[in-house]
């Protein structure tokens, strides 16, 4: 977003003027950002075939994703129900990847009947597969207990995750494959969000490519995600260009060894979309106390969890007074609980009425959102080709009641 005499503006359209005709709380969504992130890696990555697959629990609108297949390409799902999502976007199963954790077997029955690849991360799941569908190519979520993770809630890679068979697991896995005649294709890990650098990737990388060796039919190999993107200016974040150069380059020497080009697969959430989104809200009321100046405004943790979930920060300035004096806020929501979206915010000087924007808003926000204090979610809007595109209307009453039945 730049700021152009006094206004801000993003793709050239006047954000306060869409903000007056969409009304917040708004998500405001700049697909340009998207594809860009997307051409980052496809360079970066110099490999025979490189599969990336977008993690759509971080956003999840349809018209989005739908953008995402015609950029040709693929979608990683936690759900049932995000595959179902993903085939009414038009994705072919093919492109679908399926990377679930503590799922019944009877989603992982539905799964296999939607014909999507499926990275297992449960021992007894691949002995299901085994006896009920051989045959069926399975994936292997393995889990290198590779520390990682910029917050606790956040790093899934270490002894006490609950994510992934664990690497010392192998030799029983492999027992498994050898008994059950399992069609392992692929090995999966993922170390958690926020992994800060390329050496922590390569290390794990190393680890992937030692329980590969043990396996003679892979046809991919999955890195999962945890790039990092900044939040602020001094942020750390994951160098891709410096990562897809590394990884490239051991994942190359490791398909020569192996004697065969194996696919190699991303998984990014955060990375293809944080940037691309912001979150527009008004303020309500300046709340003087003893002790604090409180810009409290139209939304709360029911939209925009992460401040107060994984003590996420978010930039936030003023779009209606750029140029205010700069003074220090507790920016806070209006739901009936502690929703701090910012603490000691020096923030160009808030008066009620004003719009703040809440950038790195792609990611992780919309698709946490809730109904608590049965307030209703925001509109979401996309800038794409030019146009500006409603592509979530706010909700109403009539959504919070629909399946609450009547009694007579
Ligand atoms: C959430 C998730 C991702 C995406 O992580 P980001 O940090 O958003 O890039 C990738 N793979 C799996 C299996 C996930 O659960």
């Amino acid at each position: 977003m730049e700021l152009q005499n006094g206004h801000y503006t993003l793709q050239g359209f006047d954000v306060g003027e869409l903000v007056s005709r969409y009304q917040t709380p708004l998500y405001l969504y700049d697909t340009s950002v998207i594809q860009h992130q997307i051409g980052r890696l496809q360079k970066a990555f110099d490999v025979p075939e490189l599969g990336i697959h977008f993690a759509c629990k971080a956003l999840n609108n349809i018209h989005i994703l739908k953008l995402m297949k015609d950029w040709g390409i693929g979608l990683d799902t936690v759900s049932i129900q995000e595959i179902w999502i993903a085939k009414r976007a038009g994705f072919p199963p093919e492109r679908i990847l399926y990377t679930p954790n503590c799922v019944g077997t009877d989603e992982i029955e539905m799964a296999i009947q939607e014909g999507v690849q499926i990275n297992v991360d449960h021992i007894e799941t691949l002995e299901y597969i085994g006896h009920h569908h051989p045959g069926t190519k399975v994936g292997i979520r393995i889990n290198p207990h590779v520390m990682a993770g910029g917050h606790e809630k956040l790093s899934v890679g270490h002894i006490d995750s609950k994510f992934g068979i664990s690497i010392y697991q192998l030799p029983l896995v492999l027992r498994l494959v050898d008994a059950l005649k399992l069609r392992v294709n692929g090995l999966h890990m993922h170390t958690g969000s926020d992994i800060l650098d390329s050496g922590v990737f390569r290390l794990a990388a190393e680890i992937l490519f030692d329980a590969a060796r043990k396996f003679s039919d892979l046809e991919f190999i999955d890195f999962g995600s945890g790039i990092k993107v900044a939040y602020k200016a001094d942020d750390v974040y994951t160098d891709v260009e410096e990562l897809g150069q590394v990884l490239s380059e051991s994942f190359n020497n490791f398909c020569r060894e192996y004697g065969k080009p194996l696919k190699l697969y991303l998984e990014p959430g955060k990375f293809l979309v944080s940037e691309a989104g912001y979150f527009l809200v008004r303020t309500n009321v300046i709340k003087q106390t003893p002790s604090t100046v409180f810009a409290g405004v139209d939304s709360g943790l029911n939209h925009l969890i992460r401040p107060m979930f994984y003590d996420a920060y978010h930039h936030i300035f003023n779009l209606s007074h750029p140029l205010g004096k700069p003074r220090v806020y507790n920016i806070v929501g209006y739901i009936c609980e502690t929703d701090t979206f910012a603490n000691n915010r020096v923030v160009a000087e808030i008066r009620p009425g004003d719009i703040l924007c809440f950038k790195n808003a792609g990611a992780y926000c919309y698709t946490m959102s809730s109904n608590y204090n049965s307030r209703f979610r925001p509109a979401e809007v996309m800038l794409h080709g030019g146009r500006d595109h409603l592509i979530r209307e706010r909700e109403t009453l009539e959504d919070l009641l629909r399946h609450q039945q009547e009694l007579i």
